[in-house]
């Protein structure tokens, strides 16, 4: 195969700053000779290269949005999509690992936490000395987080934290948890470092998709936690929530990404694959697929950068983000989904990239509200009734 070919049928490298298409450029070039080479036997292996995460922080992707005097790179929204769409265009398993750090973690950091808690982590999780992960979904409560079991209760100057979190990114390899419980007062977050006695995070096995990330569950018994790492603005349902907004708008351009990496696979190969004695490019029937698939992403794009500005002039709402999650991961999965076809008996092989992606979006389609409860908040936005009951 040649060298990636971005699709920009609408001329929308106009549309970005010179700085935002450095970044891109940055992450692409690294995605492709330091990620790529290595994922093939990460996802057979089922393990994630750690070794990777200081190129990572050097690259500037923890957080990027994060302001400088905390040690992020104090970049725009537009760029950090940019940079999401690129790491998922090498595995959305690697997007979800900064996605994770960046928008689960240290989002929480800096809108809930104390001056005090930020000085203390945002720069260690932005050069990645320390990994953090986020429990919030348990093994009975993912798409309402709201009937959340785990429990802190307070006992002097600390809470004991106790419950079970499930499918939780990178807890395993994670320094510092964000936890979400219930108590007295409601739902409340804390930064709980994983070497606490009583804390625990077995990695959950056996997956057949994102095998190139970490996922854990996460166990608390009497975790001791001093009242000084609870998140002193991280109270109610709507704090967990505005961290998963952050982390969708990525994945908004994380699915064009994974998207845009399957359509250069098929394309490429549809034009050199001989079938009846001409390429499949040349049969009306490939053709058809081609073209659907570049207008889809072509709309995914647009969506993408329009969300991206609107986010950059703090007007973007939910609804808009639950709008383009929900359409872009389903772009990726059907663009995976016809290029896998397209690819014959080689879709099933991991020596090309589209079915690892196709097998991936499946987690991203259900993880950070699945694709039918943004159905129901955008039903809910246009009617004003809400339906999830
Ligand atoms: C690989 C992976 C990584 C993850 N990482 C994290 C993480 O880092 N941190 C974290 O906290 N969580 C994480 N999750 C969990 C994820 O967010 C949840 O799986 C997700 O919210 C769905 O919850 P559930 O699995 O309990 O499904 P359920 O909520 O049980 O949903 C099952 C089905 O019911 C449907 N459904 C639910 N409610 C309604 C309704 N009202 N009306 C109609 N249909 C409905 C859903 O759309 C779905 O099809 C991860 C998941 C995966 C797979």
């Amino acid at each position: 195969m040649e060298a990636f070919q971005q699709l920009d049928f609408f001329a929308l490298e106009d549309q970005y700053s010179e700085e935002e298409l450095m970044v891109r450029d940055a992450v692409r070039e690294w995605v492709g000779e330091r990620f790529l080479p290595l994922v093939m036997e990460h996802f057979e292996n089922g393990t994630f290269p750690m070794e990777l995460v200081p190129e990572l922080a050097e690259l500037g992707v923890f957080g990027p949005t994060v302001p400088e005097e905390y040690g992020g790179a104090g970049m725009n929204s537009v760029a950090y999509g940019l940079i999401c769409q690129e790491l998922e265009r090498g595995d959305s398993g690697l997007r979800s690992f900064v996605s994770v750090q960046g928008s689960l973690v240290m989002y929480p950091v800096l809108a809930y936490g104390s001056e005090e808690q930020k000085r203390e982590w945002l720069p260690r999780l932005a050069s990645g000395e320390v990994i953090g992960c986020f429990g919030l979904t348990e093994p009975d409560f993912g798409s309402n987080p709201g009937g959340m079991l785990t429990t802190a209760v307070r006992d002097g100057d600390d809470w004991i934290l106790n419950g079970r979190k499930m499918w939780i990114t990178n807890g395993t390899c994670s320094q510092m948890a964000i936890v979400w419980t219930r108590g007295e007062e409601g739902i409340m977050g804390f930064i709980v470092p994983t070497d606490l006695p009583g804390f625990s995070a077995p990695e959950q096995k056996h997956k057949w998709s994102l095998r190139a990330s970490i996922t854990s569950e996460l166990v608390l018994e009497d975790v001791r936690v001093p009242n000084r790492l609870r998140l002193p603005e991280g109270n109610g349902l709507k704090a967990p929530l505005g961290c998963l907004s952050q982390a969708r708008y990525g994945i908004a351009w994380g699915g064009v990404g994974a998207a845009l990496a399957c359509f250069d696979e098929g394309l490429q190969y549809s034009q050199q694959r001989i079938v009846f004695d001409k390429p499949l490019a040349g049969f009306q029937l490939a053709q058809k697929k081609l073209a659907d698939m570049a207008t889809d992403i072509t709309m995914g794009q647009m969506l993408a950068l329009r969300l991206g500005r609107l986010k950059d002039e703090g007007r973007v709402t939910a609804q808009q983000v639950s709008m383009a999650k929900r359409n872009n991961v389903k772009l990726g999965l059907d663009v995976a989904r016809t290029v896998r076809d397209m690819l014959g008996a080689n879709g099933i092989s991991l020596e090309y990239q589209t079915g690892r992606h196709m097998l991936n979006l499946e987690s991203v389609s259900t993880y950070e509200g699945t694709h039918d409860i943004h159905t129901l908040a955008i039903g809910h936005e246009l009617t004003g009734l809400p339906a999830y009951r």
